[in-house]
């Protein structure tokens, strides 16, 4: 646990000169152009710094730098064991600099910088020590073809994978996609959000510490329609990871179409539901994890944002999940006793004020909806619940990204599993009950990537991560993460 308090975390913020530019073939850049733009700490209004803003001319430079070094076999052509070796070593760094990367990450972004350093990040640290083990322990197969024969099933490289991830994780987001695809022997270009490109920068740094060749690892801040559009177009980009909104997934599927039928792994919007039967033995605690709901600002794709509560109990759990939504009060990030932060940026903030204003028409609001100043910036908006939501009311529907529980009653399981399953999304769901056919029952009958009983939106690097429907496709997470980033090559010998 970090001893730092909020004088030190201040004294940091102010001395920190966070870097901006572009990472290309082993080196900080500025964009071809010149272009920055201002990158701004949502918490205070301030700019931290400025950032490259990089264009399709840079994407060419980077996917070459890429490319070149996949087809060296600098990186790719090492041994599993030399790859593990080396992202070990970056496992190290992370953990060395874990103060460094929670203090850029709250800053650009807003989050609590304690929740980041004393439990965030070290989760990171062991995410990429798990992937590097792996590196040397993934055995391949030999089909059963018969006498004379002898057939080979392997995995391989793709060569070129684009990464681009949101704000709400990022550096997550960018270890998530970034270190199984290194392990696999590819080359990466990392697309971080305009809105939090720094510790993928200090990344970026971290891995040449470590030792991974030049243009095996690259990162180009900018824009949406200027580096990620042009990479999802990009003929020499073999595949395509990407974490965001609904609405930019399909814009890579079309990207994908229109160019070289490149791979596309989604991870979108999600609107998960949290079911709570009357059953369930332990209703404290079932409220102190649906209350989770504003963890990170809200600002989570697989967060409980759809509370089902059996009728019976509705009144008795909402006084508990309101009583449980105390602890986060919003506050300035960098005081260790914060766990609510600042929104990403104002237009976000905007959005989930909006979705709050429609939420007062359609339901009861039982706690919040106000936007909250603290210090020079409005950028904060209170935990809020609305209770006895209709399922077809948008706040019911429609994925907000902040911090707003909706509460919908419902009579019966299969009512539950009705309401549950009638969504455009399917990332995570959650049940809590003590009987145990129930239990199974549900996770059979939910449609989503995750079902967790008894707890709520539990994520490892043990266990796949991902959806299905318009929360996306593929898996993060666990060995399964690696057919996203490998293909399978057939050889076929007869002797
Ligand atoms: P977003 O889709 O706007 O942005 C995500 C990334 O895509 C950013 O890097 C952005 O620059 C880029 N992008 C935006 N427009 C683009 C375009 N036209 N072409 C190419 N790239 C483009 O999403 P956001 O607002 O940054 O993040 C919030 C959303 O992300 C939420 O809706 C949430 O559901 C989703 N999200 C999902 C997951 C998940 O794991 N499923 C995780 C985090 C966030
Ligand atoms: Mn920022």
């Amino acid at each position: 646990m970090s001893t730092l308090t909020l004088h030190d975390w201040t004294a940091r913020a102010a001395a920190i000169i966070p870097e901006g530019r572009a990472f290309i073939a082993g080196a900080f850049t500025d964009a071809r152009d010149g272009g920055t733009y201002a990158n701004l700490n949502p918490a205070t209004g301030a700019v931290l710094n400025r950032v490259a803003d990089c264009t399709a001319a840079d994407v060419d430079r980077a996917v070459a730098a890429a490319r070149a070094a996949f087809d060296s076999g600098v990186w790719s052509r090492r041994t599993p064991t030399d790859r593990k070796r080396v992202l070990l070593r970056l496992a190290d760094l992370i953990e060395r600099d874990i103060e460094t990367l929670a203090l850029l990450e709250s800053l650009d972004m807003g989050k609590p910088v304690a929740v980041s350093c004393d439990y965030e990040m070290p989760m990171l640290v062991d995410f990429v020590r798990w992937f590097a083990e792996s590196a040397d322990k993934l055995y391949d197969e030999v089909a059963p073809t018969g006498p004379g024969t002898l057939a080979l099933v392997r995995r391989e490289a793709v060569g070129v994978v684009a990464a681009v991830v949101p704000w709400n994780f990022p550096l997550d987001m960018a270890i998530w996609k970034c270190v199984p695809a290194l392990v696999a022997g590819n080359s990466v270009v990392l697309k971080p959000a305009e809105q939090s490109p720094l510790t993928a920068l200090h990344l970026a740094r971290l891995t040449a510490e470590a030792g991974i060749p030049p243009g095996v690892f690259n990162v180009l801040p900018g824009f949406g329609p200027t580096v990620g559009q042009p990479l999802g177009l990009h003929m020499d980009v073999d595949c395509l990871a990407f974490t965001g909104s609904t609405e930019t997934g399909k814009r890579f599927l079309a990207y994908a179409a229109q160019s070289n039928m490149k791979l596309v792994w989604l991870e979108c919007g999600g609107k998960s539901p949290n079911i709570i039967f009357a059953d369930t033995s332990d209703l404290d605690r079932a409220a102190a994890l649906a209350a989770q709901v504003h963890y990170n600002q809200g600002e989570i794709c697989s967060s409980p944002t759809r509370l089902l509560v059996e009728e019976s109990i509705a009144d008795d759990v909402l006084a508990r999940v309101i009583a449980e939504s105390a602890p986060y009060r919003p506050g300035n990030p960098l005081d260790p006793a914060t766990r609510m932060g600042a929104m990403v940026d104002a237009n976000h903030c905007r959005t989930v004020m909006s979705y709050i204003d429609k939420g007062r028409t359609e339901a009861r609001l039982a706690l919040g909806g106000n936007r909250v100043t603290i210090g020079s910036s409005d950028n904060f908006i209170e935990p809020t619940i609305f209770a006895d939501v209709a399922p077809d009311a948008t706040i019911a529907r429609e994925e907000i990204f902040g911090p707003v529980l909706s509460v919908i009653p419902f009579r019966t399981e299969e009512d539950a599993v009705r309401i549950a399953n009638d969504s455009i999304y399917g990332l995570m769901a959650s049940v809590f009950t003590s009987n145990l056919g129930r239990a199974h029952r549900m996770a059979d009958a939910l449609k989503a990537g995750t079902v967790t009983v008894n707890t709520v939106d539990k994520i490892s690097p043990l266990v796949p991560f991902g959806g299905v429907r318009q929360s996306g496709n593929g898996r993060d997470n666990s060995l399964h993460a690696f057919d996203k980033y490998t293909q399978i090559k057939t050889t076929w010998i007869e002797y």
